[in-house]
């Protein structure tokens, strides 16, 4: 990930929001589908589903 532009976390402010990708159900991948923080002490994420922004899971775990 060095020398790429990414942009910084909105939470922490040091870290960088790095894109994840995924694979929808049909298969087709899906580019920059949630973004996390490079600061893992931060933590933060957002993920895009179905079009709807969802903030402040964090990977990993389910909350109910
Ligand atoms: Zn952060």
């Amino acid at each position: 990930m060095e020398g790429r532009d990414w942009p910084k976390c909105m939470k922490c402010g040091k870290g960088q929001l790095i894109p994840l990708s995924d694979y929808g159900r049909d298969g087709a991948s899906i580019m920059f589908k949630a973004w996390v923080c490079s600061d893992q002490e931060c933590g933060y994420n957002l993920r895009i589903d179905n079009g709807e922004i969802s903030l402040g899971r964090t990977i990993g775990q389910s909350f109910k």
